[in-house]
């Protein structure tokens, strides 16, 4: 399973349809055949959705360089 964000293979199912990133440490959910949804896990384990920013992934690395 490749992360849809960084295209890191090094992710680990957490659940169904579920999935963590081990390289940019990003949850994700599959959703069909190419959507997703994406979380950010912040530093108190609280998910937040990448989904808004994941339409743009040039977003997504801006937000994750900070
Ligand atoms: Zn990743």
């Amino acid at each position: 399973m490749h992360c849809p964000l960084c295209g890191s293979i090094d992710t680990g199912k957490v659940g169904t349809e579920q999935y963590y990133c081990w390289n940019c440490l990003h949850e994700f959910a599959m959703q069909g055949q190419e959507g997703f949804t994406a979380y950010y896990v912040d530093e108190e384990g609280t998910l937040v959705s990448l989904n808004e920013l994941a339409q743009d992934g040039q977003a997504v690395e801006e937000n994750l360089l900070g």
